[in-house]
């Protein structure tokens, strides 16, 4: 049986028995290589759910929509490791309560997707431990390693030149589970703290901000370089604050739902090299 069918029945017998209120999976998208999020509560809907290679998308972030686990009931979500370090996150920011959440979850190694078998977010923590050395896919390691060679001064064109491109439509803000906040400071005009018109300086400050925002929190799922509608690699900024926070902390975000956040929190043997 493949994967795709054991999680159907497993997905039947939860909704069916009442253990878990809704499933949050894949359901075919607008072509092959494009897939949609799917929300079931009946088991007779099982049969739409879909799961291969093109299951990319992140779904936590769905989980903390509003009063979707304010009735203690359970929810069972489609997850590959990133998510389920999201999940970690959310639950140590005190968004979501792990308990409700049952994982299908799963990982696409190549073109193959394998099935992780454990069900309680508390049982992945060898899955994370195990993604931490994971190479970045080839075509993006390929620019990240450029933009590495560049000195300070190219790489702050680089990246004045990619934020040129932002429209400010904040899809990338609303892709990402870590950005659940019901109100965004940029949507605030009163006072307003980050123009909202899209041009260098704006931009500069949404992007930044953003990305120090992400620290120690991103996952890497890359949800919001693929909402992005500009393609601008936001992932790579992400990637390269969490290596400075790994660095500096030997933080690697969401490996426990008792993960204590890193920039709200100190120890004693913080190097804090910001102090001169
Ligand atoms: S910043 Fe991007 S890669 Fe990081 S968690 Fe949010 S959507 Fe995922
Ligand atoms: S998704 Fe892209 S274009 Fe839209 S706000 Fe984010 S960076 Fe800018």
């Amino acid at each position: 049986m493949s994967i795709e069918e054991q999680y159907r029945t497993r997905a039947k017998e939860l909704l069916s028995g009442g253990a878990v209120k809704m499933v949050i999976g894949y359901s075919k998208g607008s072509n092959a290589s494009r897939r949609r999020p799917l929300f079931i509560s009946s088991p007779d809907d099982v049969d739409r759910l879909v799961l291969d290679d093109a299951c990319i998308q992140n779904l936590s972030g769905y989980l903390v929509s509003e009063g979707l686990l304010s009735d203690e009931k359970r929810v069972a979500v489609f997850l590959r490791p990133e998510g389920i370090r999201a999940i970690n996150i959310l639950a140590a920011e005190s968004q979501l309560d792990a308990e409700q959440i049952v994982v299908f979850g799963f990982d696409v190694i190549g073109n193959e997707v394998q099935a992780l078998k454990v069900i309680h977010v508390e049982e992945f923590s060898d899955v994370i431990n195990s993604i931490k050395e994971r190479a970045p896919e080839a075509a993006e390691e390929e620019l990240f390693e450029r933009i590495e060679k560049m000195s300070p001064k190219e790489r702050f064109s680089f990246w004045q030149e990619e934020f040129s491109k932002c429209i400010k439509c904040y899809a990338c803000r609303q892709a990402c589970p870590m950005c659940y906040c019901r109100r965004c400071i940029v949507d605030s005009n009163q006072p307003q703290w980050v123009n909202t018109s899209s041009h260098t300086l704006g931009n500069f400050e949404w992007n930044i901000v953003r990305a120090f925002h992400l620290s120690g929190r991103c996952v890497e799922c890359g949800n919001c370089d693929r909402a992005c509608p500009v393609n601008i690699p936001l992932r790579l900024i992400n990637h390269r604050m969490a290596e400075e926070v790994l660095g500096a902390f030997d933080h690697f975000a969401g490996t426990s739902k008792t993960q204590e956040p890193v920039l709200a929190s100190f120890k004693k043997d913080d190097s804090e090299t910001f102090i001169l």
